[in-house]
């Protein structure tokens, strides 16, 4: 059984302020695994495409995505679509078993008249909007039904490919500084060095 309340507050500090949309990427986080019957990923077992972007209000839900399901830019197991949306796709490796979550979208246009947000278009820092806006809006949101703010759709099966994790280095002739091998180039006078240093692109 998932504590929320319990993900809630470490969500919090791994995420650094309080805000509306961290928390709801944790239950919209915690409502794919439970439609999956997956537990938080502890390696890969679990991948999320998520459909957020950058630069626009409420990215921060990804966070609470990450926070829930386990999946992180770390494990390399989430991966950002860039759609601009409030949606995600949580995808069981192992069977291939998907489940796209998305905001309810009268849900998420009235979430961006909230107070919070309007300080927020008006320049305040997340961090310094007092805790009298912040915390109702919290409270709101981990405990409504998933009904009433998510869209869920269970998609087709699905296996993604797994690539094995690389562990063989090599130094780079340049700058001395270690890489893994798939991203040294090799030089005209076949000297190993870095990508940056190699000065190839890709
Ligand atoms: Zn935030
Ligand atoms: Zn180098």
């Amino acid at each position: 059984m998932i504590d929320s309340k319990k993900i809630l507050e470490w969500g919090i500090q791994f995420h650094g302020h309080k805000c509306p949309a961290m928390p709801l990427g944790i239950r919209a986080g915690l409502e794919a695994l439970s439609i999956l019957n997956a537990d938080r990923a502890k390696n890969k077992e679990l991948q999320v495409l998520a459909e957020t972007g950058k630069g626009h209000a409420a990215g921060c839900f990804l966070d609470g995505v990450m926070a829930a399901t386990g999946c992180t830019y770390g494990k390399s197991n989430i991966e950002k679509l860039y759609y601009n949306k409030m949606a995600f796709t949580l995808i069981e490796v192992a069977t291939g078993h998907r489940v796209r979550v998305a905001l309810k979208s009268d849900f998420f246009e009235d979430a961006l008249r909230s107070p919070f947000v309007q300080q927020r278009k008006a320049g305040v820092e997340p961090q310094d909007i007092p805790a009298e806006v912040v915390d109702p809006l919290i409270e709101r949101i981990m405990s409504l039904d998933a009904q009433q703010f998510l869209d869920v759709k269970l998609l087709p099966d699905e296996v993604p490919a797994m690539k094995k994790g690389l562990f063989e280095t090599a130094r780079c002739t340049i700058c001395g500084e270690v890489a893994f091998v798939d991203k040294l180039r090799v030089l005209p006078d076949k000297q190993l060095a870095c990508l940056p240093c190699s000065g190839y692109n890709q």
